[in-house]
């Protein structure tokens, strides 16, 4: 597929004024995201507003997470390819796709359908061979379990036990945890039996993690 000329231009000045400028300069990050076309990750009427700096919207009450929120979780996931990664909330599959494209193998519950099944397409097309399942994430995915790094893209009171129970030893999981109106970037480490906790500092609102939406479980 052809790509619009302005999408790279506007993709190279996000990654220099929203992610760069703010202090995120590992070069496998910043890669990542002047490859990945964000504008396919967006409802076809704001593809022109894919590079701003902000979250938009994704239909279903649901947003794709502003670039710099994406940048500094991957950041503090501290990948560098061939990592097993669950994520727990898909939405757009924009994340999913960076972390696909940094080389880690991805795994990603979502508890809509309908954004699950266009999430796939979307990194189908693409050529990100990511596996999605339609269900609870809190929950984990124990059938592929345990995980190197487990990232949480919607907010909640704590780090869900399933999740850490699915984290290898020296895993790390990145979640905001926190209410509606405020969280914290919450890193956890599993070291043997002990469990280390880093505040990665306040971030904007993100969606809540949500207890319903999805009937049965499904592997797309
Ligand atoms: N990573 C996404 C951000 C999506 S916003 C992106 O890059 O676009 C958070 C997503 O988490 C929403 O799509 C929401 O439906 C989903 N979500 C919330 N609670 C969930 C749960 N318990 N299990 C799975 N997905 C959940």
């Amino acid at each position: 597929m052809e790509e619009k000329a302005n999408f790279v231009d506007m993709r190279r000045m996000m990654v220099e004024n929203q992610i760069v400028s703010r202090g995120i300069k590992e070069k496998r990050v910043i890669e990542a995201f002047l490859k990945v076309p964000r504008e396919m990750f967006v409802p076809e009427h704001l593809k022109e507003c894919a590079y701003q700096d902000g979250p938009l919207s994704i239909g279903e009450g649901q947003t794709i997470s502003q670039p710099y929120i994406v940048a500094l979780m991957t950041k503090a996931l501290d990948v560098k390819g061939g990592e097993k990664v669950l994520e727990v909330g898909t939405g757009s599959g924009y994340q999913s796709a960076i972390l696909a494209e940094i080389g880690c193998d991805v795994y990603s519950v979502e508890r809509i359908k309908k954004l699950a099944i266009r999430a796939k397409k979307v990194l189908k097309e693409l050529g990100y061979n990511v596996k999605i399942k339609i269900g609870d994430g809190t929950l984990g995915w124990d059938e592929f379990a345990p995980y190197d790094r487990i990232i949480v893209t919607a907010a909640g009171p704590d780090i869900p036990p399933s999740l850490y129970n699915q984290l290898k030893d020296g895993g790390i999981i990145i979640m905001p945890v926190g209410d509606r109106y405020f969280q914290d970037l919450i890193l956890v480490k599993k070291i043997g039996d002990r469990m280390e906790k880093k505040n990665f500092g306040g971030c904007q609102f993100v969606p809540l993690i949500g207890a319903e939406g999805w009937r049965d479980e499904e592997e797309l």
